[in-house]
């Protein structure tokens, strides 16, 4: 039988590995995709309470200190994310570590990236919300902030308002078409381009070629639809172009695994791992101080009394994000929806899930405020030995045992602290809220915002990838997902991570052409196929350039 081959074969299907694929098969390279979770089309997702419905598209992973939530399935995180679509502060593009080497390329910053950000607010499209779009928990946090003398803003998000029904399912998928995820732009547009999805194939080696003038081989298992721990086939693809795209959890340890067969990778892999400072808290709201001192009162009609109305993530306060304070203690403060089951973990975890604590606890339940601050960590995550199949040890469909050890450092609790003093402060005045951190009560921290653990950058010393997202030690395997993101972000990532591949794909591109690929690269909007000028093209041309094109 004959290898299969392919051109470019990119590994996850979230932001990450959705973008080169859309852009690398409308350059005219065969594409294929590997996503290890299902697809499952609009009509697809359920909004239900059934537990089984969450396992099948979002993965918990708990590690040593940090437990990370992310998609698994076709559109990755970005078919469970709450679309907040928000550009990195400039000074996050300036940091740098203990011994004062800057922790992001000198290519990049704020001003560079502009362009590729503009590019992925219009593929999306990223719409802005105004106040008439912002829930009635936004409402609160924006009233609380504006009492405690802080602004506080409506947040942009990827989300159609025309189709969109405010039921709060974000996490279950959309099942309206309104959450523009991966499935309605960039993937289909990929797929129109010739590109292959294959879900439910989980790659578990990568090592060199062996058929001439393919450069990689990656062998995958094919996963039983209905448990995913048990694989039902295995295969190799051999590719001349490999681009790395299966998350901050997936990517590492799978570098991990191969770097034996691929004669070793750099020290970076698998060490620098951001929880982009994430620190979560619910405050227990008092009713009626929210009258008396916010003037506000929720529906007596509402539909659902223990859920919250309205999208996930609607307002937020940016405050603490001036470039001239000092470093940790700038972050963003937002509202953010959970889905009441995790609330109730919380608590369970507190140990007050029972009698007539938890018969208290589930009346408050309407009455809480759940607050992401979003703060500088040190990157101080790393990640052990890899599991001898996939990215963590997989228990059940939707749980997981990776191997990553968060142990926080001063820098990043000194971020959660001043985060937690402003929350109370804003929150607490005059007894409106009861404040209490959520994340590490529960299983260390807990993020849905992993990145870093395979860095880009221009010190060898601390970063695993070349400025143009290339592994320093394998030149036509390129990593494009979280895990090239150097250092916590200070708001949600999506929109960088999204704008890091855009930039990638110039680079990606340029490498097909040396292999022998006959690719015309230009960036497009990936809705109408039109090619963009001005200064995406110009991004484009000099990126292009750098990677020797
Ligand atoms: C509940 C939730 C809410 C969020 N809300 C927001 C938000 O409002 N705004 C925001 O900016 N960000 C948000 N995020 C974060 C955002 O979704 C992620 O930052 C983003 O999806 C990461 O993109 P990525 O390409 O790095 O990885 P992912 O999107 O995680 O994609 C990686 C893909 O690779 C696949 N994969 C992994 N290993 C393998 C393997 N071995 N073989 C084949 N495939 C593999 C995975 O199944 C997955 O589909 C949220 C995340 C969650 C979970």
């Amino acid at each position: 039988m004959s290898p299969q081959t392919t051109d470019v074969l990119v590994i996850g299907s979230g932001f990450g590995g959705a973008i080169p694929a859309y852009h690398l098969a409308a350059a005219g390279a065969r594409v294929t995709v590997l996503e290890r979770g299902p697809r499952l089309a609009t009509e697809d997702f359920t909004h239900d309470l059934d537990l089984g419905a969450y396992p099948r598209i979002v993965d918990v992973i708990k590690g040593d200190g940090i437990s990370v939530v992310a998609g698994n399935c076709v559109g990755g995180g970005s078919v469970v994310y709450f679309a907040a679509s928000l550009r990195a502060p400039s000074f996050v593009f300036d940091r740098r570590d203990a011994s004062g080497r800057r922790l992001w390329p000198a290519s990049l910053s704020r001003a560079a990236l502009d362009p590729w950000y503009e590019q992925v607010e219009q593929a999306l499209p990223v719409t802005k919300l105004d106040w008439p779009d912002v829930s009635y928990a936004g409402g609160v946090l924006a009233a609380a902030c504006d009492r405690a003398g802080h602004t506080c803003n409506p947040v942009p998000v990827a989300v159609d308002r025309a189709r969109c029904t405010d039921c709060n399912w974000m996490l279950s998928g959309c099942r309206f078409g309104a959450k523009r995820s991966m499935l309605l732009n960039y993937l289909p547009a990929a797929e129109a381009h010739g590109a292959e999805i294959r879900p439910l194939h989980e790659v578990q080696l990568i090592r060199p070629s062996t058929v001439p003038g393919y450069r990689y081989a990656v062998d995958y298992t094919t996963v039983d639809p209905a448990d995913y721990t048990c694989p039902t086939g295995a295969g190799t693809l051999h590719t001349k172009v490999l681009v790395l795209a299966a998350g901050a959890v997936g990517t590492p340890v799978l570098l991990q695994r191969s770097a034996l067969a691929l004669g070793g990778v750099p020290p970076a892999v698998g060490g620098y791992f951001s929880g982009n400072g994430d620190r979560v808290s619910v405050a227990e709201l008092d009713e009626g101080k929210v009258r008396s001192l916010l003037g506000l009162a929720r529906s007596a009609t509402v539909a659902y009394e223990a859920l919250h109305i309205g999208m996930p993530i609607t307002a937020a306060s940016f405050d603490r994000l001036d470039a001239r304070a000092p470093e940790f203690s700038r972050f963003t403060l937002q509202q953010i929806y959970f889905p009441t089951v995790t609330n109730s973990l919380a608590q369970t975890a507190g140990g007050r899930w029972s009698g007539v604590a938890k018969k208290q606890m589930r009346a408050r339940w309407r009455s809480w405020l759940t607050v992401l601050a979003m703060t500088e960590d040190e990157a101080e995550g790393s990640f052990g030995v890899p599991p001898l199949t996939g990215s963590f040890t997989r228990l059940a469909n939707g749980l997981g045992l990776g191997t990553m050890r968060f142990a926080p450092t001063a820098g990043t609790r000194r971020g959660w602290s001043e985060a937690d003093t402003h929350a109370r402060a804003v929150l607490e005045r005059d007894g409106l809220a009861t404040v209490r951190p959520w994340s590490e009560d529960v299983a260390g921290t807990v993020t849905a915002h992993p990145l870093a653990s395979c860095r880009l950058g221009d010190s060898a010393a601390i970063s695993a990838l070349t400025e143009l997202n290339e592994l320093r030690t394998h030149p036509g395997l390129f990593v494009t997902d979280g895990a090239a993101v150097p250092t916590s972000l200070t708001v949600n990532p999506s929109l960088t991570i999204a704008a890091l591949a855009e930039r990638a794909c110039p680079a990606i591109a340029a490498r097909c052409a040396q292999y022998g690929v006959a690719v015309r690269y230009a960036p497009s909007d990936p809705l109408t196929g039109a090619t963009r000028g001005g200064d995406i093209a110009a991004a484009a041309r000099a990126v292009a350039a750098r990677a020797g094109a």
